[in-house]
């Protein structure tokens, strides 16, 4: 019995021989991966198909066209932003909310408005898993006025002030200043027609942008509402008929079917045309008129400087009234000295900021296309999505332009918990003693920077030199043994041993 077993075995493995033997005459194809076709919907594959082999390149990781990676060295910028934002935010009564980033396709619809380019052309959509219509969402004010009506906020004490920070994502060209994935701060008061309430939103913009050190212009414009732009539209559509061939392909449409945001179009010829064509103040009804002198007047008031853009629109349906945008204030070189004799300066010429002393003549320059925030009135959006009339209005700030700006107007961040101490270890029983010793540090309050996969001292010290600390401590056999530690102060190069029982102490003296 067990013979014939043996035989069958060595049978089962001559064959076995064989067959690796002719495996490895088989000779593999250079690129191959395996891709189970037949699909039977997006989803499912079926299960039994042949698998295809593909050829393909070596896969080289990289992120989507337009989205953007914040590295840590800009972590400062954003970190100086956001906590300014969310502490004026707080300082003027606005409370934090967050929403998810996917809602459903509709809500952009019915809001944002299906003929503006956001939804038309730039919103992410797609039928998720469970076949439901949904979008990223393209911009905030929609999240936040579906949150106030899913839960109940009416019955609160108006107005409500909700602040936001976050991405959103537009499928657009991607340029400077324009992402795919993009962040805004966004603020939100539902529940009053007040023009105090609009003041003091573009109070906000104006303090905000001071806190940052921005110059910024304000720009502000009347919408009215519906029944002022029933009239306007037709005076619009007069003034445009006549000059149809002369407006882009895309204003022809607009003409159609929305006529106002051809005022919002950036292209040279229609631009023409536009400043002279009729303004909406003239079309303003008694009310929508009245509503936008008191809003002008409280800030006056205030002491808001703002200009009036008769023009300006913004691209989106749902604004009513006061509409208004931030627009930084650069200053510009108009002149330079060359053998100390004083020229214009030619177009194209030196567009990065000279040093001052090369600086003879600037002038302020507002730049087109640069808007580094915007908002205004939707008075209507939430009773049309909830049956309840419930004036609001809204900001939203885009991040990445205001840093931007930022590094452009050579704004100077202060990173205020920057780290004042290294600790320095060297051997084996030092390092695994830095890590109590850090985490001590750090409940005693101290920020203190590291790098305990350094075995070189002097690695570690170049290091804190670099990070511009004030002192480094170093722990070394030595130091472990007299339970000390080295206090060494990083300008004058001096060294101190001091007893690890006074460190707390002496830090707190020195720091
Ligand atoms: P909007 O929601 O279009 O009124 O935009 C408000 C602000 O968000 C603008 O003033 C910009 O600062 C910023 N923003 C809008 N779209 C983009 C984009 N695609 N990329 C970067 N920032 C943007």
């Amino acid at each position: 019995m067990n013979k014939k077993k043996n035989k069958k075995i060595k049978k089962m493995t001559k064959k076995k021989n064989k067959n690796n033997k002719k495996k490895h005459l088989i000779k593999r194809p250079k690129k191959i991966q395996v891709r189970r076709e037949n699909k039977i919907n997006n989803n499912q594959f079926q299960d039994n198909a042949a698998p295809v082999i593909v050829q393909h390149k070596k896969y080289l990781p990289k992120s989507l066209r337009g989205m953007e990676d914040i590295l840590p060295e800009e972590g400062k910028y954003w970190d100086f932003v956001l906590q300014k934002a969310q502490d004026l935010a707080e300082d003027y009564g606005f409370k934090k909310i967050e929403t998810p980033v996917l809602e459903e396709r509709v809500l952009f619809e019915k809001s944002t408005g299906m003929t503006t380019e956001v939804v038309e052309k730039q919103m992410y959509q797609f039928t998720d898993r469970g076949q439901n219509q949904v979008a990223l969402r393209p911009e905030f004010t929609p999240s936040m006025v579906r949150a106030y009506i899913e839960h109940g906020m009416f019955s609160l004490s108006q107005p409500i002030k909700l602040f936001c920070f976050g991405p959103l994502f537009r499928y657009e060209r991607p340029q400077s200043g324009r992402l795919r994935q993009f962040h805004q701060i966004n603020l939100e008061v539902l529940g009053s027609d007040k023009p105090v309430s609009d003041a003091q939103v573009i109070l906000f913009c104006k303090t905000f942008f001071e806190v940052l050190g921005i110059k910024v212009s304000i720009q502000i414009n009347s919408l009215g509402c519906s029944e002022c732009r029933k009239v306007y539209r037709s005076k619009l559509i007069n003034y445009f008929k006549s000059k149809r061939n002369r407006l882009c392909p895309d204003c022809q449409k607009r003409l159609i079917r929305n006529p106002l945001r051809i005022l919002d179009c950036k292209q040279e010829g229609c631009k023409d045309l536009i400043t002279d064509a009729p303004q909406i103040v003239d079309s303003l009804c008694e009310n929508c008129h009245s509503h936008f002198v008191k809003v002008l007047e409280c800030l006056d008031e205030a002491e808001v400087a703002y200009e009036l853009n008769p023009f300006l629109v913004r691209g989106l349906d749902y604004y009513t009234r006061t509409v208004f945008e931030i627009l930084p204030i650069r200053t510009e070189v108009v002149a330079i000295k060359k053998d100390s004799k004083l020229e214009e300066k030619k177009e194209g010429e030196n567009k990065e900021p000279l040093p001052a002393d090369k600086q003879v003549e600037v002038a302020p320059v507002i730049p087109s296309m640069s808007a580094l925030g915007g908002g205004g009135r939707y008075d209507n959006l939430v009773g049309e999505l909830s049956g309840r009339e419930t004036p609001a209005l809204g900001v939203a700030f885009g991040v990445e332009r205001i840093i931007e700006e930022l590094k452009y107007q050579n704004i100077r961040i202060s990173k205020e918990r920057a780290p004042k101490i290294f600790l320095a270890q060297l051997g084996e029983l030092a390092m695994r003693r830095s890590l109590k010793l850090l985490e001590d540090l750090r409940k005693e309050g101290f920020r203190v920077a590291e790098n305990l996969a350094k075995d070189s001292l002097r690695a570690q010290l170049e290091m804190a030199n670099k990070i511009g600390v004030k002192l480094t401590l170093i722990l070394g056999q030595q130091e472990m043994s007299d339970k000390t530690i080295i206090f060494r102060d990083m300008s004058s190069g001096n060294q101190e041993t001091i007893d690890q029982e006074k460190m707390i102490k002496e830090l707190r003296k020195r720091i």
